[in-house]
């Protein structure tokens, strides 16, 4: 049964009744720009085709219904705060309040929802689902709800309500990419602009290769990533590390007494400064000279950052000896996927090249694929 499919026999099964309609919004990669959005910079995801799928209907008893096909039992609730839904249901009750809080008048639904975007792994199953059901509740309700709000709506939902302190980047991947393009994103003023990305004119493939490692310490760690750099920013007198340029670099290390607010630093400037030049060679058709950057941005994160785990490190260097032209974790760390830029005719050498490395250390299996970009979020 495909995606769609299962949403709609969900829906059925849980409130005996034909959905209105269904909705889809992908989960993404990022292309490179890591931790950069929470600190105002740059980011380039690409939506995959990969999504969440709401099947959505008006709700007769004023409340809002929600079931997956991985939780079929529905999460009830009426009018909430933050807190009062726990659990996975959290994403929807949060995605309701929301848009409350934005000023619009939410109307009471059932949603149903299905998904192959894998959950926990780095490619953003938590901003498909919130931005599969804000695009639901939206059309239901008729809102006049500008595309370029919807994302900060959908984070709001995730960092006040769920409680997970995210940056802008995955809701607005969800929402506002295109299919064939990357998006570039300044995360300060929300400034779009769609990058056409077209690897197989050119011989090439993104492999996603998910490292399939636990998750651990991912919140914490990621908080205190977050403060770091607010330290960092605070220190030097600046709103954001966004405002140090790579040429005031050296003298902002200087500046910053702590070795280990100095490595966070130099990760979020250096990696502003490889999103432009990715962005940059990607408008002159020179996609393959980018592999040296998301390399690059992966040593950051590795040395720097301090965010990657062995499985990650050792997907990235079997693939780098595989002969990809570049390779780099993808999303937030500690686990989850990995991206490589390869010649279109080695995806499965490459993966399996991945595959022997994770054996001979004894990991759980790695899962890889070939992602192409889809579009984004929509009525379908
Ligand atoms: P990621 O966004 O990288 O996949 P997160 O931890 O941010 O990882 O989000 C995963 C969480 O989102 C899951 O634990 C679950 O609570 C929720 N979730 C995502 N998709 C679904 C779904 N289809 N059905 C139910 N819950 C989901
Ligand atoms: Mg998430």
């Amino acid at each position: 049964m495909s995606i769609p499919e299962a949403a709609r026999a969900a829906f059925t099964e849980a409130y005996g009744e034909e959905a209105a309609g269904l909705w889809a919004a992908p989960g993404r990669v990022n292309l490179i720009g890591e931790h950069t959005d929470y600190n105002d910079g740059f980011v380039l995801p690409f939506a995959l085709p990969q999504r969440t799928v709401a099947a959505a209907g008006p709700a007769p008893d004023g409340k809002w219904s929600v079931c997956s096909t991985l939780a079929p039992d529905p999460v009830v609730f009426g009018v909430t705060r933050p807190g009062e839904v726990t659990g996975w249901g959290a994403y929807v009750a949060g995605v309701v309040w929301a848009l409350t809080e934005a000023g619009f008048e939410v109307p009471p639904a059932r949603i149903a929802l299905a998904s192959d975007v894998p959950l926990g792994s780095g490619l953003s199953s938590s901003a498909a689902l919130e931005s599969a059901v804000l695009t639901a509740l939206i059309d239901l309700g008729g809102l006049d709800v500008p595309l370029e709000r919807r994302p900060a709506i959908a984070q709001r939902a995730e960092n006040d309500y769920v409680g997970a302190p995210t940056g802008i980047l995955d809701q607005s991947a969800s929402i506002r990419c295109q299919e064939g393009h990357a998006l570039f994103l300044d995360c300060r003023s929300y400034a779009i602009e769609q990058i056409p990305f077209d690897l197989a004119g050119q011989g090439l493939a993104i492999l996603v290769i998910n490292s399939n490692a636990p998750h651990q310490h991912v919140d914490g760690e990621y908080g205190a990533r977050r403060k770091s750099c607010e330290a960092a920013a605070s220190a030097l007198g600046v709103p954001a590390l966004r405002d140090v340029s790579v040429a005031e670099l050296a003298g902002a290390l200087e500046k910053l007494g702590d070795d280990v607010l100095r490595r966070r630093a130099r990760h979020i400037v250096t990696e502003n400064q490889r999103v432009l030049d990715t962005v940059a060679l990607l408008h002159e058709g020179r996609v393959r000279e980018i592999g040296p950057l998301l390399t690059a941005s992966h040593d950051s994160m590795r040395d720097d950052f301090e965010i990657t785990v062995d499985q990650v490190d050792t997907a990235v260097q079997a693939a780098l000896t595989a002969g990809a032209h570049g390779a780099r974790m993808t999303g937030g760390g500690f686990g989850g996927c990995v991206l490589a830029l390869i010649d279109a005719d080695r995806a499965e050498s490459t993966a399996a090249a991945v595959a022997d490395a994770y054996a001979q250390k004894g990991f759980t299996a790695p899962t890889s694929w070939v992602a192409t970009a889809g579009p984004g979020a929509a009525r379908i």
